[in-house]
């Protein structure tokens, strides 16, 4: 890395020459990261899956191709960027509960690994598309398991009463269905439970349904070829400095030590903010510092529209003051945004060193679902990004 480092490890150069607001990705932690998963998932018949739309960046994408993962996509404009970054299309799948006929066919057209099917009328309109096209698609069913992954209601996914997925109770006639299509290869089973979860319980939980449906089916001779157990690790959003891996032995154990996997099968992952969540800081320039009654303001020059996740779940993301080396004296401030909106918070009460005009602030663990949720409301402009250590 560079020779100037400001706090907290960032290149002095880098951050202080950029026009503010932008997001700072250090690829040395992506680096460490990937390298993490890699040698956690080394020797077993596991597949890591790297969820786009945490985090879109070409530059990312191309990284993350570089170290051999796969891709979960959304959406076929996600489709075009991943094949654009050299993943390996078999080792491409194909989520969401909305797939159009162009997206599929995108999908089919490239010969994607699978297609996480979310509902029958889906099923059958894959079908009828590959048949049109001559070709076979692959298939798995995303199932809601009903399992209650305690994280904010926004990001649970797996529990019965909402949108994703088909339910246990009508799984069997699903696959009864899928085997007898002659325009669909069914591989799997697929499950995604939520977003941020730290405790490992929500998976060990995951991994007994899964291992009752394997007998289960085992019993009728059905065999699955692939299991995906979704993504959805957390981060530490407080200690981003003493923690900036999650703890990937403990998740990636959780799987070796809990679920019966057959012979022959496969364990796919699909984890988007455990590999890019640490990598990226927004760094925004302190525009204003003002006062109401007993309240201070520190108003900076990126707000919701480059970062929605405090705004859209309450998140936490820390605060640093990066100019402020040397200053002793400490105040209270809530730090905002410029955007006409009053959730436009980064956070509230914050401790920061006396802060002025001027200084750089950096929004820490903002490298998943920061970038890629940002908008142009307000008719601002989309968030620059720019890239320090061995890339
Ligand atoms: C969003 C999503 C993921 C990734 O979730 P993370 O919490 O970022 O790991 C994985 N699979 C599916 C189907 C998703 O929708």
């Amino acid at each position: 890395m560079g020779s100037a480092m400001l706090e907290h490890g960032f290149v002095r150069d880098i951050v202080e020459q950029a026009a503010t607001p932008f997001y700072y990705y250090d690829m040395n932690v992506l680096q460490a990261t990937l390298a993490e998963v890699n040698r956690q998932t080394a020797g077993h018949p596991f597949r890591v899956h790297y969820a786009v739309k945490a985090n879109g960046n070409p530059h990312i994408l191309k990284n993350i191709a570089n170290h051999g993962l796969g891709a979960d996509l959304v959406s076929g404009g996600e489709i075009k960027a991943a094949l654009a970054a050299g993943f390996d299309p078999q080792e491409m799948t194909f989520s969401g509960v909305g797939k159009t006929d162009w997206e599929i066919r995108l999908g089919i057209e490239n010969g994607i690994g699978c297609f996480n099917v979310e509902s029958i009328p889906e099923l059958e309109v894959i079908n009828q598309l590959a048949g049109e096209m001559g070709k076979t698609a692959n298939i798995a069913f995303r199932i809601n398991p009903d399992i209650d992954a305690h994280t904010h209601k926004y990001i649970t996914t797996g529990t019965a009463d909402n949108k994703f997925g088909i339910g246990i109770e009508v799984l069997e006639g699903a696959v009864k269905h899928a085997l007898s299509l002659p325009n669909i290869h069914m591989k799997g089973l697929h499950f995604h439970i939520g977003s941020q979860i730290t405790m490992m319980q929500p998976y060990v939980m995951l991994c007994e349904t899964i291992n009752r449906l394997l007998d289960h089916y085992d019993q009728l001779g059905i065999h699955f070829e692939t299991i995906n157990v979704g993504g959805g690790l957390g981060i530490n959003y407080l200690e981003p400095d003493t923690h900036p891996l999650p703890d990937f032995e403990q998740y990636f154990g959780t799987f070796k030590q809990h679920l019966k996997l057959q012979p022959n099968q496969l364990l796919h992952f699909e984890l988007g903010r455990a590999i890019v969540g640490g990598c990226g800081s927004l760094i925004a320039r302190v525009v204003y510092v003002k006062e109401n009654r007993n309240k201070k303001f520190i108003i900076l020059d990126a707000g919701m529209t480059e970062l929605i996740r405090p705004a859209l779940y309450e998140a936490h993301h820390e605060v640093q003051n990066l100019s402020a080396a040397g200053r002793e004296q400490q105040d209270t401030y809530d730090v905002v945004g410029p955007v006409c909106e009053s959730s436009d918070v980064f956070a509230h009460d914050c401790v920061l060193p006396v802060t002025q005009r001027g200084d750089l602030i950096a929004i820490r663990s903002a490298g998943a679902y920061g970038e890629s949720m940002s908008s142009r409301y307000n008719m601002r402009s989309m968030p620059a990004s720019v890239f320090a250590g061995n890339q």
